[in-house]
């Protein structure tokens, strides 16, 4: 079958010849329809995260995908379910995170990651996985159904920040979500009917479709040319959450000021190393005086996805078909990761329903 790999020494994927795999007990067979590219995977084109499975010179990528069972294998799955994979699996056996069901929690060493560390991903004609990480989602989501696992992420972070503030009463009435990539206008899009106003950063010109998205869900578009996120605050309005969807690492604490009192920043962008200056101490004196957290979220689990896959249900038509920008035969794989700013997310289509 064909699957699209990175090999070793090589910075650009291609498509390769792999046997079809067999399921163990507890495994299912999946056909796979979608599976789509973010910025993770450029990293690991680069080098620049994960690793590639033990033993091997070559890593099959893609961590969101949807599917369809081919081979229920002795499962409780049936065959023709549309199913979207978790990413997460266990390093040899299983440990403390996986027995409790929270992955999602593990760090990085206690944990392989499909399509990105040392685990092969889905992008293949078929792949394997035990069935409790296989999430069945309705047969109408075989087109977008590899927005469950990003979507994923942003419902675990917003449950911890959502926890965080918990203890007292706390109705976010604004938030402002830092970056206009997949990550950002899904978690704009997923907010839409939580809080009142919403606002979404970027650093681009007009006309970008990133912008006419933000714009159509009545979210204000932040140019952080004109208004840095330390000046949001003043300009605009404090707000009441904070989602940083960048990896710029100076928004992580450009977002205390930000914050309304009360309010929580939480961070999911993945920078490299940078050392810069900030006044630390004001900081951390805003976020004690003004009762603000900050918290980093990496990674969700079953319970996740299901609530992204409750999410995505509500998303409007429009928003999807806006979202899902380009799609590409696996032959394609040259144009299918190849980046530019008319693009929001790019999938490659092995198979259709
Ligand atoms: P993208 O790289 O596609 O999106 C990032 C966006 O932020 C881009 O549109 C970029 O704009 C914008 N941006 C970057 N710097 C600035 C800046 N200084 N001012 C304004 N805008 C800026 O990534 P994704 O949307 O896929 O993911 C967002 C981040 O989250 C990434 O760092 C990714 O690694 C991480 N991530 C984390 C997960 C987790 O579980 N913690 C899960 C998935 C992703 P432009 O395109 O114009 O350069
Ligand atoms: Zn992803």
């Amino acid at each position: 079958m064909n699957a699209i790999a990175i090999k070793a020494g090589r910075s650009s994927p291609e498509v390769i010849d792999v046997d079809v795999p067999d399921p163990d007990d507890g495994e299912a067979l999946v056909r796979t329809l979608r599976v789509g590219i973010d910025g993770t995977d450029f990293e690991v084109l680069e080098g620049n995260h994960g690793g590639f499975p033990d033993g091997e010179d070559y890593q099959i990528l893609g961590h969101e995908a949807v599917g369809v069972v081919d081979d229920p294998n002795g499962t409780d799955l049936e065959e023709g379910q549309l199913v979207v994979p978790t990413v997460r699996r266990p390093p040899d056996g299983s440990n403390d995170y996986f027995e409790r069901g929270e992955p999602d929690m593990a760090p990085p060493d206690a944990c392989l990651e499909r399509g990105i560390d040392g685990a092969h991903g889905f992008m293949s004609e078929y792949f394997t996985s035990p069935a409790e990480y296989l999430i069945p989602v309705p047969t109408a989501f075989a087109e977008t159904g590899v927005l469950v696992e990003p979507m994923s992420n942003t419902a675990k972070a917003l449950e911890h920040a959502f926890a965080s503030r918990s203890m007292f009463d706390w109705e976010p009435d604004t938030v402002l979500v830092l970056g206009n990539g997949p990550l950002g206008l899904l978690t704009l899009a997923m907010l839409d009917s939580t809080v009142d106003r919403s606002y979404c950063l970027g650093r681009r010109d007009r006309p970008d479709p990133t912008i006419d998205v933000i714009e159509e869900l009545d979210a204000t578009y932040v140019d952080s040319r004109e208004t840095p996120v330390s000046e949001f605050a003043g300009v605009h309005e404090p707000a009441d959450l904070v989602f940083e969807a960048t990896g710029y690492a100076k928004h992580a604490y450009e977002t205390v000021d930000a914050l309304a009192p009360n309010g929580v920043g939480v961070l999911l962008g993945l920078p490299g190393d940078w050392t810069f200056d900030i006044d630390g101490g004001r900081l951390h004196r805003e976020l004690v005086l003004e009762n603000k957290a900050l918290l980093g979220s990496v990674n969700s689990h079953v319970r996740h996805f299901e609530s992204a896959t409750e999410s995505l249900e509500r998303l409007p038509d429009w928003f999807l078909e806006r979202i899902i920008t380009d799609t590409y035969a696996p032959s394609e794989v040259d144009d299918a990761f190849t980046d530019d700013d008319d693009r929001i997310k790019t999938v490659v289509e092995f198979d259709t329903l």
